[in-house]
């Protein structure tokens, strides 16, 4: 079976009004402009990867619905193998309804639906899959047991797991022990080491809780900085590139998906950073999560501009 990357995680569709100002509990604020988007940190970071090249599997679900159906036509379109997502009978596609205001602040309702529904069976499903990846790649928007459930299988095989532990909720040693990067940014790895991370002293720190679990790596992201790196023969930041920024969303999903793709190559934990840290920097300059998921070769061309 061909080595693959294989992204575990939630699929949404996003549906945005831009609009003068959120609306308070009980108003109706009229004048806004729709799009819909597609979403979801998983979905995002398997579209990140497939662009940069990777082989990439998704595991997911998604309802018996148009959204669904939309999503893994785009996914298909990406190059994506879909053969392992789940149409759920029951619950609809995973949604989130998004107000951005004039200031570009925002305010989000998501209806996991399907995702919620991803279960250690449906990994138990696709343990072959699993089993034979070069990477595997997660994030936080589904169950923890079934997160845990994928661990389990990546650990029988000594398959390589990058966790994305986003949104940030606490982690068990029982997770955090099998996995051999991850990839919080400041806020996240404060909530999981509770050490406030403002400057490299305080990422080394907070790296330091990670390692001591048995992780093998630790990539604490710091936005336009860059990346702190810690594993056992690098400590030190690798410097973001320097870009017009004009929209910083999913900004972590493109660099979570391109290492994967780097790592799965092969490369030195240190190259597959910098090159990440290009495509999420080009991913900044464009609005949208994956609409803004740069190609291999506008990615490299980026890098010879610097
Ligand atoms: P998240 O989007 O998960 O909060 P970060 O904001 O840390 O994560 O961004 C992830 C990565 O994206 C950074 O490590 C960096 O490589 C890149 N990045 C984010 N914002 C910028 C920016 N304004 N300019 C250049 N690169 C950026």
């Amino acid at each position: 079976m061909n080595k693959n990357i294989v992204v575990v995680g939630s699929s949404n569709t996003d549906m945005i009004i831009k609009m003068s100002r959120i609306p308070k509990p009980g108003e109706t604020v009229i004048g806004g402009e729709f799009s819909i988007a597609p979403g979801g940190k998983g979905a995002n970071q398997a579209v990140s990867a497939a662009r940069a090249g990777g082989n990439v599997v998704f595991i997911a679900r998604v309802g018996e619905d148009m959204f669904g159906e939309q999503s893994v036509r785009g996914f298909v379109q990406d190059g994506i193998n879909t053969e392992n997502i789940i149409r759920d009978k029951k619950a609809p596609s995973g949604v989130a309804l998004i107000f951005v205001d004039r200031e570009g602040e925002n305010s989000i309702a998501v209806a996991s639906g399907a995702n919620a529904n991803l279960s250690p069976a449906d990994i138990d499903a696709s343990r072959d899959v699993i089993a034979s990846a070069s990477i595997i790649l997660m994030q936080l928007e589904i169950p923890i047991e079934t997160v845990k459930a994928v661990v389990e299988i990546a650990r029988e095989h000594e398959a390589k797991v990058i966790l994305n532990p986003a949104p940030a909720q606490p982690l068990g040693v029982d997770i955090l022990r099998h996995i051999s990067i991850i990839t919080p940014n400041e806020s996240e790895a404060e909530l999981l080491t509770g050490i406030k991370v403002e400057d490299e002293q305080d990422a080394e720190e907070a790296a330091n809780v990670f390692l001591a679990k048995g992780i093998q790596a630790v990539l604490i992201t710091l936005g336009a900085r860059g990346v702190y790196v810690a594993d056992s023969d690098f400590k030190g930041i690798i410097p973001g590139f320097s870009v017009q920024a004009e929209d910083t969303t999913a900004a972590g999903d493109v660099f979570n998906g391109v290492l994967a793709v780097l790592l799965a190559e092969n490369k030195s934990l240190i190259d597959a950073v910098r090159f990440s840290n290009a495509a999420a920097a080009l991913s900044a300059t464009k609005l949208g999560a994956q609409t803004s998921a740069p190609y291999c070769e506008e990615i490299e061309k980026f890098i010879k501009t610097f």
